[in-house]
């Protein structure tokens, strides 16, 4: 296994220090270790408030066995006793999450009633720092360095307000009964992130995982059709941050009208993938929010296919498919 970050399956930020440091060569990095001696500084100056993210501990996922604790690296949880867990990105044989955030969710003993977290939008959302190594220095620059301060301490309390909210929502989802009616859509939150090259184009996927077995349509005439957000640059660029911030306003503002199925980020554009039997309230919500102007496209857009055709069969294996019109 090589060079790689695991994630905490409760607030989705690293657990361990370790990130790639740019050198005076073009193109050229070395790697800084939290573990090590290292001659390599630090991108950012890391200090006893940020120690919280080496301490970590692995779930059973089955509950089969009890925590054990320890330092994560590349991608494997080291014990007290010296035996090492795969945890891989933060989900193998062990899901890990930090110390501090486990002890906020009341110490449980397996993952089973955190299960929902890393699949709420809110994490997904974190993926854009989620690189082979956390991307440190990108989440400071965007405004966030709070986040990584312990979430015990007075100066952490933006990132325990955080991880609260996250905690609250992972177990508000896990007490939903599994989704039968179209209509229960909305209320839920369950989604799944992807990049994707796909003849020959780029882009970045999110999308709605919890399309349920059986879904009920309940005679009614639900469609999809999309939102696009164009503007200049790359689906990846630190620039799409706003664009990100405003996507959590717009799935506040479609709630319970609609449901946004997938969002997919390529060049100078962000496509939304909305699904829905209110069309014209949902476009009056959406035009009411503030931020970039959006486009509606009611066209069978030939750009959906890639969801249509593989992301959607691919849950499809496990669920049933939702009629599209
Ligand atoms: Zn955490």
């Amino acid at each position: 296994m090589g060079v790689m970050a695991s994630y905490c399956q409760l607030c989705g930020l690293p657990v361990q220090h370790d990130h790639y440091v740019a050198t005076e060569r073009p193109d050229s990095w070395n790697i800084y270790r939290s573990s090590e001696p290292s001659f390599t500084r630090p991108a950012l100056p890391f200090g006893p408030e940020h120690g919280w993210m080496t301490e970590a501990v692995g779930l059973d996922p089955y509950e089969d066995s009890d925590p054990v604790f320890g330092k994560v690296e590349d991608g494997h949880l080291e014990d007290e006793s010296g035996e090492p867990h795969f945890v891989c990105h933060g989900l193998e044989d062990r899901a890990v999450l930090h110390k501090a955030c486990w002890e906020m969710a009341g110490q449980p003993r397996s993952f089973q009633t955190l299960a929902a977290a890393p699949r709420l939008h809110d994490w997904v959302l974190m993926s854009r720092y989620q690189e082979q190594l956390f991307e440190f220095e990108q989440l400071v620059k965007d405004g966030r360095a709070a986040w990584l301060i312990a979430p015990n301490l007075p100066a952490g309390a933006e990132n325990r307000q955080r991880i609260e909210a996250l905690l609250a929502e992972a177990r508000r989802v896990a007490e939903l009964p599994p989704v039968m009616k179209a209509s229960d859509l909305p209320a839920t939150n369950s989604w799944a992130r992807e990049e994707v090259n796909y003849q020959d184009k780029h882009s970045f996927w999110r999308y709605r995982d919890n399309l349920a077995r059986g879904l009920d349509l309940e005679g009614r005439a639900w469609v999809n059709f999309g939102i696009c957000l164009p503007f200049e640059g790359l689906a990846d660029g630190p620039h799409t941050l706003g664009l990100e911030l405003f996507e959590s306003k717009l799935l506040q503002a479609v709630r319970p009208l609609a449901v946004i199925l997938a969002c997919r980020g390529k060049v100078n554009q962000w496509d939304y993938l909305c699904y829905t039997d209110r069309v014209e309230e949902c476009e009056r919500a959406i035009r009411a929010l503030e931020g970039p102007a959006v486009e509606f496209d009611h066209a069978a857009q030939p750009d959906w296919e890639f969801y249509w055709k593989h992301i959607h069969p691919h849950l499809a294996g496990r669920y049933e498919e939702v009629e599209t019109v």
